[in-house]
């Protein structure tokens, strides 16, 4: 096999420098090499050559916000997006409930598709490793210690930040939320947080997590604003961040492209003063997965998904879509795929098209970002937020993660169970390079190729 590779003719966006300019890549192992514009042939002796003629060269996408957590499946769909970086163990939930070395470890020896780096979740696995099994109750000072006391550990072992899903956790007071983020603070980690309460016109539940910057010093990323405050309340959220951010804070967000959210049917946010709160009418619920999979519920099957299948999703069809765009056009706010577990055929249209909707919509549809900008959003920005250094960029020594696409055909096709399939891959995928080594090769997947790699934060 040929050592080095070549990408010609492409159009190399770099969101790093701002930059936009046509020509060649040349990739040595596993970084870029050389960016150059000369006129390449068609072969030459040493090199594999790679047409991107038409085409976008970009950095690979880094998903800030997923739950992939080393599931393959999800890592493959992940992967036909041109996504090359995944940050799991978001919402408070560790990969497998496991330490953030054991995850690792693990994930080295079975080897993945597409690199991946992982919170250390506080609400479902801290809590629990440290006795603090009911989420409606509030820990003791020494469960607090514990968990402090692991999550250390996790960061220690390369954990990239510890994140928190309040609202599955309602029983956490506002002091563990602060103590517990306070040790990432002073880590110099960042913070992702699924806040607590997404009823409508509850304000104490961001502020909470904006004070937590103001509190620890922590960098703050709020999780998933499309899935929380895309119910004609965006404004008013993007009003409340822009403010912190004025003052100094260090706060940014991330959002999918979606209103309608999925979460675990036993989790705290189905539960019923919750559903009282949002006016949300079962009608509105779909199963994502079990065996209602893509039929609308009613409060029968509803109770019946709670009782007996509480780990399966269920996804409410809610929310303003405008909220969607107003949010992904706000200053550093981020693309996030919000991705997980589930078996072919069901789960969220998410896993495998929100980056391909993304540019679609907002790119090409209805031109609300430029296409550099929205490069930015889902490569750089993501690097620089949980401080990446060497990937997310195009630039002598770089690691080569690259992602090669067509601008005006790249297009999601994955749709909701019971609407269409939600695993379809996107159109207008060219290459996807990863660690150096092709893994989609033109729009087909090179079946061969498991290039990823755990990034250790330390
Ligand atoms: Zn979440």
């Amino acid at each position: 096999m040929s050592e080095k590779k070549i990408i010609k003719n492409a159009l190399i966006v770099d969101p790093e420098s701002y930059k936009q300019f046509y020509g060649n890549i040349i990739i040595k192992d596993d970084y870029i090499d050389e960016i150059n514009s000369d006129i390449i042939p068609d072969f030459a002796d040493g090199y594999e050559i790679y047409d991107a003629k038409g085409n976008i060269l970009a950095p690979g996408i880094i998903d800030i916000h997923a739950h992939t957590d080393g599931y393959y499946f999800c890592g493959e769909k992940e992967l036909a997006q041109g996504v090359t970086t995944v940050v799991c163990g978001n919402c408070g939930i560790s990969p497998a409930g496991i330490t953030t070395k054991g995850f690792y470890d693990l994930q080295e020896q079975k080897g993945f598709n597409i690199n991946q780096t992982t919170f250390t979740g506080h609400s479902f696995t801290l809590r629990e490793k440290a006795g603090a099994t009911d989420c409606y109750a509030p820990a003791s000072q020494s469960q607090i210690e514990l968990m402090k006391k692991l999550a250390l550990q996790d960061l220690k072992d390369g954990a990239c930040g510890i994140s928190f899903g309040i609202q599955y956790a309602p029983g956490t007071t506002t002091d563990e939320f602060n103590q517990v983020a306070k040790v990432s603070a002073d880590f110099g980690r960042p913070v992702s947080v699924h806040t607590r309460l997404n009823f409508p016109n509850d304000w104490e539940s961001l502020k909470e997590t904006l004070d937590i910057a103001k509190n620890t010093g922590a960098h703050v990323i709020v999780s998933h604003l499309s899935y929380m405050f895309a119910d004609g309340q965006m404004d008013r959220c993007l009003e409340m961040i822009a403010d912190y951010r004025a003052k100094g804070y260090l706060i940014s967000a991330d959002s999918g492209m979606y209103t309608a959210f999925s979460t675990m049917a036993g989790s705290a946010c189905y539960d019923e003063d919750q559903i009282k709160a949002n006016h949300w009418d079962y009608s509105q619920f779909v199963a994502a997965n079990g065996i209602f999979c893509g039929q609308h519920l009613d409060k029968q099957k509803f109770e019946y998904m709670r009782a007996n299948e509480p780990n399966n999703g269920i996804i409410c069809f809610t929310g303003v879509e405008e909220d969607i765009y107003k949010a992904l056009c706000f200053t550093d706010v981020m693309v996030s795929s919000d991705c997980g577990k589930a078996l072919p055929g069901q789960g969220h249209p998410q896993d495998a098209a929100v980056f391909a909707r993304f540019f679609r919509i907002m790119v090409r549809e209805k031109k609300l970002l430029s296409l550099i900008e929205a490069v930015r959003r889902c490569t750089y920005l993501p690097a620089r937020t949980i401080g990446i250094k060497d990937r997310g960029r195009i630039c002598k020594g770089a690691k080569a993660d690259l992602f090669v696409f067509n601008p005006d055909t790249i297009k999601d096709n994955a749709d909701f169970p019971g609407i269409g399939n939600p695993d379809l891959p996107p159109d207008g995928i060219e290459f996807v390079f990863v660690n150096g080594e092709c893994a989609i090769k033109n729009g087909k997947r090179v079946e061969s190729c498991n290039a990823g790699k755990i990034l250790r934060f330390n």
